[in-house]
């Protein structure tokens, strides 16, 4: 990137858990007696005039009924670090999974910024209403996301395109049809916001995706563009690993700051 180009923060927002999972949901087909922990996040990125809000996470309606473990309105977490999400511009959401694009009452003032594509697939392919997909996602609330359709609330992103100066959409599809992240210019070269493009940074130390995947071959592609992309793969951050709780410096209750 140009010396001229803005540079970013990058913080991960704990919302829910820690959560106890068979390390083969989140490491394909491996480790199938041994367990694992991981979190729910979002991601902030801040520049000096620029907030971005990284996925919407899940209402709190939707965690009551689900009874999800260690949750934190993420609105409540957001204000640790001074943000007012009632008045937050853009929201990107990586992908229409429950626990990444359910809470989007959150953020009221909010444009959504998703994959064209991701879109598509789950508001108009009939596949989508299939079980295996069903299990990830919640009806109603993609049928509120659907409406968005056509106003300025939703902007339909096709393919790699820059959002602001310093910040990349990538498609990055595998995970999901039309997963994207964020490639951002930092203090320590491009980072990337890869959300479940891999769960846990060994995911991609080992080259091995989570069970979670739509499209393994698409995932291989995926991220070798990633790490082309990247300026260093420890700068590639995954969507649950427990790590971004533990392993960097806390800056507020429950967010740490990655970058
Ligand atoms: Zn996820």
């Amino acid at each position: 990137m140009l010396p001229s180009t803005p540079i970013y923060e990058i913080y991960a927002v704990k919302y829910a858990g820690p959560f106890t999972r068979p390390v083969a949901k989140v490491f394909w087909n491996s480790d199938w007696e041994k367990e694992i922990k991981i979190n729910y996040y979002i991601w902030v990125v801040k520049g000096k005039e620029e907030i971005l809000i990284v996925d919407c996470g899940v209402s709190p309606s939707l965690a009551q009924k689900m009874e999800l473990r260690g949750y934190v309105n993420p609105v409540h977490v957001l204000k640790g670090i001074g943000i007012e999400a009632s008045r937050v511009q853009k929201v990107v959401i990586t992908h229409i999974h429950f626990d990444h694009a359910n809470g989007m009452e959150l953020f009221p003032k909010a444009t959504f910024y998703i994959q064209e594509k991701e879109f598509n697939f789950w508001m108009k392919d009939p596949v989508a209403k299939k079980p295996p997909f069903l299990m990830l996602s919640v009806p109603d609330r993609n049928a509120d996301l659907a409406k968005l359709e056509g106003t300025e609330r939703l902007v339909l992103i096709k393919g790699d395109q820059t959002l602001l100066p310093g910040i990349e959409l990538l498609l990055a599809p595998g995970h999901t049809p039309g997963l994207q992240v964020l490639a951002v210019n930092t203090t320590k070269g491009t980072a990337i916001v890869g959300s479940d493009c891999a769960h846990i940074f060994r995911n991609y130390e080992e080259e091995i995706p989570s069970t979670f995947i739509t499209d393994m071959v698409a995932w291989m592609k995926t991220y070798d563009k990633l790490k082309a992309k990247v300026s260093s793969l420890n700068l590639l951050f995954p969507g649950h690993d427990l790590k971004m709780t533990t392993h960097y410096p806390e800056i507020a209750e429950g967010i740490t700051q990655l970058v």
